[in-house]
């Protein structure tokens, strides 16, 4: 008897401390051990629990390097490319951010760890309704999860600091651009549907846009509303 009793608390406590071990070496490993260096990002990395974005089956592999299934054909990024998107965007406590493609709410979680503000929006309901009682359930008072198609962005909130769009579009939406503010950055991949894209920065000066190539990646398809 004692010892079930005991089982059944006990498990759950070192199931945590596990992940939080499994966390450190995250960073350590697949971070720091390549090319993430900015000292927000990497804590951050460490701050999210990433196991608890992830669907149950899963959770073991939350803090492996690779990508992971969240449900409706979609996927959580590998860890490494979180941190790499949220690294380049140049991130400052007082910035307000975009992210088009909240998915399970990680990378959100992660901007909004750094930035003063996160604005991501879902265009499949379920998600994007999972993700917002997640990030309530864990306490974040500054993101806002709208349902929607992402290319028309969020003209009540902009401009915005930096924009994150995390799903792969053939085109960088124009609205998107319009919601830039100068000097701000956007990182995006683009490339052909189904394909390898680029994954590009887009700074914006005035009203030009400087683009550069930072890596080839794969990302889930970029959608857009029937209607
Ligand atoms: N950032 C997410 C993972 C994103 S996967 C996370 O941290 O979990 C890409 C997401 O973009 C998917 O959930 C997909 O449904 C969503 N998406 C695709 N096209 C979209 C669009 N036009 N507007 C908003 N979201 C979109």
């Amino acid at each position: 008897m004692a010892f079930s009793f005991f089982g059944c608390i006990g498990t759950p406590v070192i199931a945590q401390e596990d992940f939080a071990l499994q966390r450190e070496q995250m960073v350590s490993m697949q971070l720091k051990g390549r090319d993430i260096s900015n000292e927000a990002t990497l804590r951050a990395m460490e701050t999210v629990p990433r196991h608890e974005f992830v669907p149950e089956n899963v959770r073991k592999w939350a803090y492996s390097d690779s990508p992971l299934p969240i449900g409706n054909r979609q996927t959580i990024s590998q860890p490494y490319m979180v941190a790499y998107m949220t690294q380049v965007l140049k991130l400052q406590p007082q910035h307000k951010v975009l992210e088009i493609g909240t998915g399970s709410g990680y990378q959100a979680a992660v901007l909004a760890e750094i930035a003063h503000s996160v604005f991501t929006i879902e265009i499949v309901p379920e998600l994007g309704e999972s993700a917002r009682n997640r990030l309530q359930n864990m306490g974040y008072t500054n993101i806002a999860v709208r349902v929607g198609d992402g290319y028309n962005g969020w003209p009540e909130e902009a401009p915005f600091d930096a924009i994150m769009v995390t799903a792969g579009a053939e085109q960088v939406p124009l609205p998107l651009l319009e919601q830039l503010k100068d000097g701000g950055r956007m990182v995006i991949p683009i490339g052909p549907h189904h394909g390898v894209r680029q994954l590009k920065l887009i700074r914006r000066k005035g009203a030009k846009f400087k683009e550069s190539n930072l890596m080839a990646v794969r990302f889930v398809p970029f959608t857009r509303d029937k209607d």
